[in-house]
């Protein structure tokens, strides 16, 4: 779980508990002058006082939002490599599922051009990204990034993001999540070798059904985004408010308060259940910092619960309410599938 961190903006996580990975972005870094002559001077490590390991993402989908995506992958390259990074991300042009396919088909053969020249010419590990939004866009696109790298040590899989929060009620992808899943297992398939790391999928809830579909990282803004919104995580519970200011959003129920009150981040710990719930409601800091640790905490139980077999369990527990329960009974029931036809072979 790599938490997406803002180069000049607090917190910094790593001064509060002890995480072993972060994701910067290109995108951050560039947009800010000050920022930019700072990390080129003295490296990304040095710059965020943070010894454990970084990835640099190249921030294409930031570019492209902003319809800044003039930067070239040589400025990316050249940034990776005066700043050093443990691993960058190849200069990616993502998809939008709301745009017709001719537009996404050249954004792709943008994103290989970089892929050729970043991956040929890079110094430093390099990720490279497929993006498609059909399974045979998809395997077109693992195809082109093995004619390019046969087999890389880390692969990711991009534009998953737009299709969780722009395709609801769209038509064309009545079934997105259904349709991740499908993605995730097609990449794994066609990269057995590779790590394999999602891009911007790691909500509290989501890690769950992503490290069971054989994802090795992920990473997330999530905990500062929820966070800046004024809510708060709490283990196998969706976003809560810490008071609740009768407009309707979801406060802390009983159950919620008794998470809390064990809740041992930083923040919380030595106060009181009312302290806590003050302070999380009052400062976005401390709500923050409360946040990324719930989302390590997250990770650190299902690798647990994944070495001493009740992965399974703890999944259903997790999964079995909310957004993502009729995926997980999806992925479950193409397990199945997968298993019978294995026994009829
Ligand atoms: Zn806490």
């Amino acid at each position: 779980m790599w938490l997406g961190h803002l180069p000049s903006l607090e917190p910094h996580l790593w001064n509060h508990f002890d995480i072993e990975t972060v994701m910067v972005s290109a995108y951050e870094i560039i947009r800010n002058r000050r920022v930019y002559n700072e990390v080129c001077e003295r490296g990304i490590h040095k710059y965020l006082g943070f010894d454990g390991l970084i990835i640099m993402d190249s921030g294409g989908f930031s570019f492209q939002k902003k319809d800044e995506l003039d930067v070239d992958p040589e400025d990316i390259l050249e940034l990776y490599e005066i700043s050093k990074p443990d691993l960058g991300v190849v200069l990616d042009h993502p998809l939008n599922p709301l745009e017709d396919e001719m537009k996404n088909r050249e954004r792709w053969l943008k994103t290989l051009q970089n892929s050729d020249l970043m991956l040929k010419n890079g110094k430093i590990p390099l990720i490279p990204v497929v993006h498609g939004y059909s399974l045979e866009d998809l395997k077109k696109s693992c195809d082109d990034i093995k004619n390019i790298h046969e087999n890389p040590p880390i692969i990711g899989l991009g534009s998953i993001v737009p299709l969780i929060f722009k395709c609801r009620g769209s038509k064309k992808f009545k079934n997105s999540v259904n349709f991740i899943i499908d993605s995730v297992r097609m990449v794994r398939k066609e990269f057995p070798d590779s790590l394999l790391h999602v891009f911007g999928i790691g909500s509290t809830k989501s890690m769950h059904l992503m490290y069971s579909l054989g994802v090795d990282s992920l990473d997330s803004m999530g905990w500062r985004l929820k966070a800046a919104y004024g809510c708060i995580q709490l283990p196998g519970v969706g976003d809560r408010y810490p008071v609740n200011k009768n407009n309707g959003r979801p406060s802390l129920t009983e159950s919620d308060k008794e998470l809390l009150s064990v809740c041992e981040c930083p923040i919380c710990e030595d106060k009181s259940l009312e302290e806590r719930i003050r302070l999380l409601d009052s400062d976005f800091k401390s709500r923050a910092i409360h946040n990324a640790w719930v989302f390590i905490c997250e990770r650190d139980l299902y690798h647990q619960k994944l070495l001493d077999g009740s992965c399974f369990d703890f999944c259903n527990e997790r999964l079995k309410t909310g957004f993502f329960s009729k995926h997980f009974s999806y992925a479950l029931q193409e397990v199945v599938h997968q298993r019978l036809d294995s026994v009829n072979i």
